[in-house]
């Protein structure tokens, strides 16, 4: 018996994707650099499929069918290289070698470069869904070469979650694609739960409710356009009560989240492109104060807010809910531009419709609005902005009045909200017939003759600001 494929790294997420694959009917080679993980999950799951023991890449290599599919689950950064390198000398021309971890997309452009030079398959995939999503079925994001998706890509389909029974696995991309997508998936989910957390604030803080209360109230927006895997589970943890003091959980939870992985990259990556992710990068942000806890002490004594004694009306928590679509919205709009940014960058020709299919069930950000968001990309005329599509930007405008609403009462009451205000100032700044950026360009060329075009003529130009002020034409060396 040889196998289908053979999975490295048996932590939680390869145990899990090997269990996955058993479990649909193929025949599974298991290595992991210690033994011990592997027998342990021979122990406690080998009847679910037909699993190979091996005990070192050799013989994994060894009990693969040709093509080899070798998934890698290994920690990221330096381990991934370290088990290419061992597996390469192993492998032949045309053999698959796939890395389904939290890799930079940088990481596997190097890396599909490098492996396709020895006529070797390196496909870099996305996997989102956590621990659940990798045994039940996650959201794949492969990338790669085409080629290698006509022999991983069943496979793939198969193990992945389903919607309406349509896999939520599809081709992305050739090389890092699969991982730049999957990167911004998790910068959008970044935004997704800050929105979530500014309008828990607001409900709190400016309506009184207490978790439990919006408990239900979380429950009853799951049934609206909201309706989605994170707004379900925000009701479940509000209404939990901490066992050991009676408190709601949520009070008894140290107010600090950390910002290493996939957000930070977004950010990073997207400050490289010139991609506005400003919804991203304020909740990358968000995370960052909260992490500043003695600067946050300090706070408490020496800074005033000035909060203004205001009473917000019964309807402030329907307001709030409109906000809250309407900046999460934006978040999807500012991710789903950047995806298109880069597909220029990087020469990927990402299908925008068939990513939203992918994120419509298995992965962290599945909500009922990615099914609205493929149609807006399936026809010939596809939006220049996802808020361009007819459905968001009426769905949008209708919530305009009571996100304004929304910020301007968070402002007085001195909570802050940065993704529903940066969203917002976002919209207001796409629909801005003139920015003040001429008035950038201006300064620019004064202290640094940058120079500035003109709206009324084609070229570039320069003002002589310390000689008479005349203009002339001129090319930026800047
Ligand atoms: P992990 O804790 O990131 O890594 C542990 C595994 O890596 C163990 O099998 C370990 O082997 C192996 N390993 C570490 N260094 C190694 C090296 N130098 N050589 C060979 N093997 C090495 O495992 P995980 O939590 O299952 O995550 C695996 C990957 O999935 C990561 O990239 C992670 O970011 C990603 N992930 C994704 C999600 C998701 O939702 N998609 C969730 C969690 C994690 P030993 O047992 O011998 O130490």
């Amino acid at each position: 018996m040889s196998a289908h494929i053979g999975v490295t790294g048996l932590a939680v997420m390869g145990a899990n994707l090997a269990r996955n694959f058993a479990r649909n009917g193929y025949t599974v080679a298991l290595h992991n650099r210690s033994v011990a993980k592997t027998d342990a999950l021979l122990q406690a799951h080998g009847d679910e499929g037909d699993f190979i023991r091996t005990e070192s890449l050799q013989e994994l290599v060894d009990n693969l069918q040709k093509p080899r599919r070798v998934l890698i689950m290994v920690k990221a950064g330096k381990p991934v290289d370290s088990v290419i390198e061992q597996l390469v000398p192993l492998l032949e021309e045309g053999d698959i070698v796939i890395d389904a971890g939290n890799s930079h997309y940088e990481d596997t452009r190097r890396r599909e470069a490098s492996l396709a030079e020895k006529g070797l398959h390196f496909v870099g995939i996305g996997v989102s869904g956590g621990e659940e999503g990798a045994l039940l079925g996650p959201s794949i994001m492969p990338g790669g070469s085409r080629q290698s998706y006509d022999s991983l890509g069943p496979m793939l389909e198969k193990i992945s979650a389903k919607y309406d029974g349509e896999p939520c696995c599809r081709w992305i991309g050739t090389d890092g694609a699969g991982h730049f997508v999957k990167m911004v998936h998790n910068g959008i989910e970044y935004a997704d739960m800050q929105v979530i957390g500014e309008a828990y604030d607001l409900l709190r803080t400016g309506a009184g409710l207490e978790p439990q209360q919006q408990a239900e109230i979380f429950t009853a927006w799951n049934k609206t356009e909201l309706s989605s895997f994170l707004i379900e589970i925000t009701a479940e943890v509000l209404a939990h009560t901490d066992a050991k003091t009676g408190k709601p959980f949520v009070d008894v939870v140290v107010d600090s989240a950390g910002q290493k992985g996939t957000g930070r990259w977004t950010v990073v990556s997207a400050l490289e492109l010139g991609s506005p992710v400003s919804g991203i990068a304020e909740s990358v942000f968000a995370r960052g104060l909260s992490s500043q806890r003695d600067q946050r002490a300090i706070a408490q004594d020496v800074l005033t807010g000035h909060e203004e004694d205001i009473e917000v009306p019964q309807s402030f928590v329907e307001d709030v809910r409109q906000a809250l679509f309407a900046s999460k919205l934006v978040s999807y709009a500012q991710g789903i531009d950047m995806l298109g940014s880069a597909a220029g960058e990087y020469g990927w020709e990402l299908k925008l419709d068939e990513i939203a299919s992918l994120w419509r069930a298995g992965c962290i950000i599945r909500a009922e609005l990615l099914d609205d968001i493929m149609k807006a990309y399936a026809g010939d005329s596809k939006p220049e902005n996802l808020l361009f599509a007819p459905a968001f930007a009426e769905a949008i405008g209708a919530a305009v009045p009571a996100w304004r609403r929304v910020v301007a009462t968070a402002v007085q009451l001195g909570i802050p909200v940065p993704v529903f205000s940066s969203s917002l100032a976002y919209y207001d700044g796409l629909r801005r017939k003139r920015l003040p950026a001429a008035l950038t360009q201006g300064l620019r060329d004064l202290f640094g003759a940058h120079t500035y075009g003109r709206t009324d003529a084609e070229g570039t130009f320069h003002t002589l600001w310390s000689g008479d002020k005349s203009e002339v034409s001129a090319v930026d060396t800047h």
